[in-house]
């Protein structure tokens, strides 16, 4: 058994079958076989070889055609790789000894040899290293040909046991795109080698109510698919082959857990009050109009901040005014029209790119680049279909409209400007809209923090996206694991560009929201509140802990926490203080 620590972003445990994506990118449908069926086990491999060695050697006549015997011997050494006796007469041993699925054979077979040659690429320097390394990538793609040959001749199902999950899947790392076909029903959880805690897809695993772990380091090399494993999102635990000790501790906190859940539901209807009286609003982040039922059912009172841009997922076009309209209304509709709703404007680029290859030019640095309200500002025609289907879709409830992204002054009144405009064409065209909508933009750039006094004129309403805010302010990647340390809300700098914006607003009557991850995390509600934030949006299944924590402070006291955190340098110090702090209050809120 071994358990390797990384990021935990979406709350939960679970036990399950690994499907290893990236270097397989097939199902292993099941780890063994009855013992009646391990000559047919050897028969599909050799098989599926004899096919792959055969794909090879056309592939090598076809480039030594066409290209010269340089090209055509790069698929030689494939060919001889599914022509390897010494090789795969271990992998079939593997069969007979152990009833193994020819898949999971040769998963694990290809696996153990990988992992021999990093361990010796490790011990060699550079250059000698990077061979062993090459040759080790050359041997997953071996792999996956000799996967998707077995795919093509399906092992008999056993027991129930067949292809399709509910699996824990494992990668590199994945795209929000991978992420956002995943369901509780197919998967159980995941884990990824990089990624950080803000990074899409560890929002979409929230959004899912699927537990996931990201940030983990390299561990795919010593997990084949089928073999049992575990993920904590609570603590940020990957579990490589549990022990049977361990899979009952599992097994046990599952339905702890699940129980928590259903004390959750009970705050459902309690509202939102410190105890000395004080009203918070919490209000739900979403990233796909069907989760404003999470948000009901988690007892938000409206949306805070959805995250249009997903309306893009796994599509090839750009979506119409009528999906966009249908997707808002929609929103309204579940939650009734007077609950508010605010819908950001597309924040596509970085890390949110889908599939744009139209829209998006590729930039040496993305995060920098033409990204969100930067691009739609380029894209007149994509923001106005968008702005149309925000104005029309308000006729019917309390949406609001967000910018995100906005660094300047200049850029918001440009965006003001498009709106006013769009106002008058659905004016022209006879459309029912809402002509007085609230408008407000995000702050998650430094300057936009820093101008706050000067954006709050435009505006009237602030969210602070601090996801963003943090990596701008620290220069440090919110996706990537070696600046994790540098990367945290707790940081001083921070918060004082929190502050800086809460104070701007109340000067100019302006509302303050907090919309990042930051605002879920019950070790931040008091120093929010301290901080005299009067509104969060967080991840809908993390209001009730939130609501916990409120119900149980005063304001005098969130106020003289904030004041003693006003004194502190570092991230670790108010971290520290405000874990202590939650501890007394809270203690099961502290890991
Ligand atoms: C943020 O940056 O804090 C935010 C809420 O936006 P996103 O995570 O979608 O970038
Ligand atoms: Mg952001």
């Amino acid at each position: 058994m071994e358990k390797r620590r990384g990021i935990p972003v979406s709350p939960g445990v679970a036990i399950g079958p690994a499907l290893v994506l990236d270097t397989e990118g097939v199902v292993i449908p099941q780890r063994t076989v009855p013992a009646d069926q391990v000559e047919a086990e050897v028969g599909r491999l050799h098989v599926a070889l004899e096919e792959a060695a055969a794909e090879a050697r056309a592939a090598r006549q076809r480039f030594t055609a066409q290209f010269g015997a340089a090209y055509g011997n790069i698929f030689g050494a494939q060919q001889s790789a599914f022509e390897d006796g010494a090789f795969w007469d271990r992998v079939t041993a593997a069969i007979r000894a152990n009833s193994y699925s020819a898949e999971y054979a040769v998963s694990r077979g290809v696996r153990e040899f990988v992992k021999k040659l990093e361990d010796a690429g490790r011990r060699l320097g550079a250059e000698a290293g990077a061979e062993v390394y090459r040759r080790a990538a050359e041997l997953n793609d071996i792999a996956r040909q000799v996967l998707h040959a077995l795919h093509g001749h399906p092992a008999q199902p056993v027991g129930g046991v067949a292809g399709g999950g509910p699996f824990v899947v494992l990668a590199n790392d994945l795209m929000p795109s991978d992420t956002a076909d995943f369901s509780p029903r197919t998967v159980r959880a995941f884990a990824t080698e990089s990624g950080g805690p803000t990074s899409h897809t560890a929002i979409l695993a929230n959004a899912l109510e699927i537990p996931a772990v990201v940030g983990v380091g390299r561990f795919l090399t010593d997990v084949s698919g089928g073999d049992v494993v575990i993920v904590d999102g609570e603590r940020g635990l990957l579990i490589l082959d549990p022990d049977e000790a361990t899979v009952a501790e599992y097994e046990g906190r599952r339905v702890a857990l699940l129980n928590r859940a259903d004390r959750f539901h009970a705050l459902r209807d309690k509202p939102a009050v410190t105890h000395d009286g004080t009203t918070v609003r919490l209000l739900g982040n979403i990233e796909l109009a069907h989760e404003a039922a999470h948000c009901a059912e988690w007892g938000a009172e409206g949306v805070g901040l959805y995250r249009s841009e997903f309306l893009y997922l796994n599509k090839a076009a750009d979506p119409t005014e009528e999906e966009h309209y249908e997707a808002y209304r929609s929103v309204v509709q579940t939650l009734g029209p007077d609950k508010p709703v605010v819908i950001r404007t597309l924040d596509l680029g970085a890390d949110k790119v889908f599939s744009l290859s139209s829209l998006l030019t590729t930039e040496k640095n993305p995060f920098l680049g033409l990204r969100s309200v930067r691009l739609c500002l380029r894209k007149l025609d994509l923001f106005r279909t968008q702005l149309r289907a925000i104005l029309r879709a308000a006729a019917h409830g309390d949406i609001r409209i967000m910018f995100p992204m906005i660094s300047t002054a200049d850029e918001l009144r440009q965006c003001k400007t498009l709106l006013n405009e769009v106002k008058d064409d659905l004016d022209d065209a006879g459309l029912a809209f809402k002509r007085d909508i609230r408008v407000g933009t995000m702050i998650e750039v430094p300057s936009a923090a820093l101008m706050a006094d000067v954006l709050a004129r435009e505006v009237d309403f602030f969210s602070v996206g601090t996801n963003d805010l943090v990596q701008y302010t620290l220069a440090a990647d919110r996706n990537n694991e070696n600046v994790a340390n540098l990367y945290n809300p707790a940081d001083p700098s921070v918060l004082r560009l929190i502050e800086g914006v809460v104070k701007a607003g109340r000067e100019r009557g302006v509302e303050v929201n907090v919309c990042g991850e930051m605002s879920g995390e019950p070790v931040y509600t008091a120093l929010l509140l301290g901080l005299g934030l009067r509104q969060l949006s967080a991840t809908p299944r993390k209001i009730p802990e939130v609501k916990r924590v409120i119900r149980l402070l005063r304001v005098d006291e969130a106020e003289r926490l904030a004041a003693q955190v006003r004194r502190m340098d570092t991230a670790s110090q108010v971290t520290n203080y405000l874990r202590d702090h939650l501890r007394r209050i809270l203690p099961e809120a502290v890991d």
